[in-house]
């Protein structure tokens, strides 16, 4: 079938939306109508090549919602009509780390920079008959997409799919790096380095963050935010002297805790500053 996706032809260069072919989905596979996806810096990767080698063209999107439109053969999980969520990292459910309730290390997910599908083949393709790769094996930026049965998630009918599309990837990343990792307490002062898709959902209420500082390379949204979270402290960017002497007076900065997920470049910018604090 017709679909509209946007690629990538290599790093350094600009996302397309072209129209692609996408199979039908094979053995464990889904094919799914996407409704809406996430975007999360974790593609920006593939553009500046922080991956290493990809197989391009590939689609991005490693987050997404949307209704199942047809099965393969062996899925058990979905039928058609079913409402889905997308997840960056199958989880089989059977394999020594699934089985162990740590499904974030599934053995499946050694294969999601590599391009086509859990057997080896790909299911998307450009106009012109290449194989386009697909980014976790979802490709989310596409109307359409065929995924590993292990990639998806059945919700709740009443669930708004343009909402909920971030629960894929921002939503547990920021909220647990702050309350399964950082163990962060209601009445804690915390500082986050960046808020993009992932710093953001590390504001939960149950953590009573107290403030926020909103990097420059994320395009700025501190000004959004700070209407949005009047409680919290926003500064523009974290690389300043002044928004870490600010950060020092809110904060016992270089004393606590620090728990790092989100953009591989700005992780080591964010522990300098505690350390250098
Ligand atoms: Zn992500
Ligand atoms: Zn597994």
């Amino acid at each position: 079938m017709k679909s509209r996706a946007a690629l990538l032809y290599g790093e350094g260069q600009e996302f397309r939306v072209e129209e692609i072919e996408v199979d039908d989905p094979k053995q464990n596979e889904v094919l799914v109508h996407l409704a809406a996806t996430g975007l999360c810096h974790s593609d920006y990767h593939m553009v500046t090549g922080e991956y290493g080698p990809l197989h391009f063209p590939m689609i991005g999107g490693h987050e997404g919602a949307g209704v199942v439109e047809k099965v393969g053969p062996g899925v058990t999980r979905v039928s058609p009509g079913d409402h889905v969520l997308l997840t960056f990292i199958p989880a089989c459910g059977h394999c020594r780390f699934c089985s162990m309730g740590l499904s974030f290390l599934c053995d499946r997910g050694a294969a999601i920079l590599q391009g086509p599908q859990l057997d080896g083949t790909f299911r998307m393709h450009t106009a012109d008959g290449q194989d386009a790769g697909q980014f976790c094996c979802i490709s989310t930026f596409s109307e359409y997409t065929v995924v590993p049965e292990a990639s998806i998630v059945p919700i709740d009918k009443d669930l708004d799919l343009t909402k909920v599309c971030i629960v894929g990837c921002c939503v547990p990343t920021g909220f647990g790096s702050a309350v399964n990792r950082a163990d962060v307490q209601p009445g804690e002062t915390v500082v986050i380095f960046g808020i993009g898709g992932v710093g953001i959902n590390a504001v939960q209420e149950r953590t009573g963050l107290l403030f926020s500082d909103g990097m420059q390379t994320t395009g700025s949204p501190a000004e959004p935010v700070a209407a949005a979270f009047p409680q919290l402290h926003v500064v523009a960017t974290a690389r300043s002297p002044e928004s870490l002497a600010r950060c020092r007076r809110l904060a016992d900065l270089g004393r606590g805790r620090c728990a790092a997920a989100g953009s591989i470049s700005e992780i080591p910018a964010a522990v300098n500053s505690c350390l250098a604090a």
